[in-house]
């Protein structure tokens, strides 16, 4: 499995898997656990939630996935930005972690900027740190600016995980070049653009050159970059196992270049979207 160094020195998958939609039909739920157990038995044992997601129920859903191999997976959570003052960031941390059904969190994200001040979320992530609640944390969908702030506060940020993929390059002109500069990954939440790349006719004649999917192109594309993580969701085993394999796929030259027609890069600073 290709990894993606953190500043912390750990290695942790480059692809790895979302929850974000699970858990909102009992109908689905025994086929999101199956989807997560392969994922992990495939080696995608980074795992991405948040309290936010179905209200706390894909946290709890994703407890039931790995109960009896929580030592096997990189945990990630995130914490709402309503809550994110000191005592809310511990207390939104702990239960999060009752309906994980775990001990600690590997990574622990402010899920964006609210209107609450940076330094007291800091201050609830180092109590967190303290305590061995969690071992690392980050934030999301922070855009330069918020990024030059934060780590002139502190210089522990591990990840910032954006809104990133084929038809959301903005973030290439100014923000990628800061975390490359700064030894710090990205993690790339809708990498499939939540399933509308798919269709995409450039996608599909580069899949048909290596006969893959253009899911697999999608993923390969953000998985290029060395300092990028991508967590598709997959809602089905075989759906993981399909993107599972984008790992093993190497984009060529000409590939590259078909797909930057089709979905040129920025020529100038965009502001960061969000989903
Ligand atoms: P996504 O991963 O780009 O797309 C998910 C959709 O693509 C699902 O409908 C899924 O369908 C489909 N899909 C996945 N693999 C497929 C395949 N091989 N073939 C066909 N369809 C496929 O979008 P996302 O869920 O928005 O983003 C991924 C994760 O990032 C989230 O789950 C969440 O953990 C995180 N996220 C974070 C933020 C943030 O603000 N930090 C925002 C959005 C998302 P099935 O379910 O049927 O497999």
């Amino acid at each position: 499995m290709k990894t993606v160094r953190l500043p912390s020195g750990e290695t942790i998958p480059a692809l790895g898997l979302g929850t974000w939609m699970m858990a909102e039909k009992a109908s689905r739920r025994a086929d999101e656990i199956a989807a997560l157990r392969a994922g992990v038995d495939l080696g995608l044992t980074l795992i991405d939630t948040a309290e936010m997601y179905g209200g706390g129920e894909a946290e709890t859903l994703v407890g039931e996935a790995v109960a009896g191999r929580r030592d096997e997976v990189f945990l990630v959570s995130k914490v709402l930005p309503s809550n994110a003052t000191a005592s809310g960031t511990v207390r939104a941390c702990e239960a999060s972690l009752r309906r994980l059904g775990t001990d600690r969190l590997d990574l622990y994200l402010l899920h964006w900027r609210g209107s609450l001040p940076l330094a007291r979320t800091l201050e609830g992530f180092a109590a967190l740190v303290e305590a061995g609640k969690i071992r690392h944390w980050g934030v999301s969908n922070f855009d330069l600016a918020d990024m030059r702030e934060l780590t002139a506060l502190d210089g522990s940020c591990q990840t910032n995980q954006i809104l990133y993929n084929l038809s959301r390059r903005g973030p290439e002109y100014d923000l990628l070049p800061w975390h490359a500069s700064a030894g710090m990954p990205i993690m790339a939440y809708s990498p499939v653009e939540q399933g509308r790349l798919l269709g995409s006719p450039v996608l599909a004649e580069v899949a048909a050159r290596h006969d893959a999917t253009p899911a697999q192109v999608a993923l390969a594309w953000v998985l290029r970059l060395p300092h990028a993580n991508a967590i598709p969701k997959a809602g089905t085993v075989d759906h993981v196992r399909e993107n599972a394999r984008a790992v093993e796929l190497r984009l060529s030259p000409e590939d590259l270049a078909d797909l930057d027609r089709a979905f040129p890069p920025p020529d100038g600073p965009e502001p960061l979207e969000m989903i």
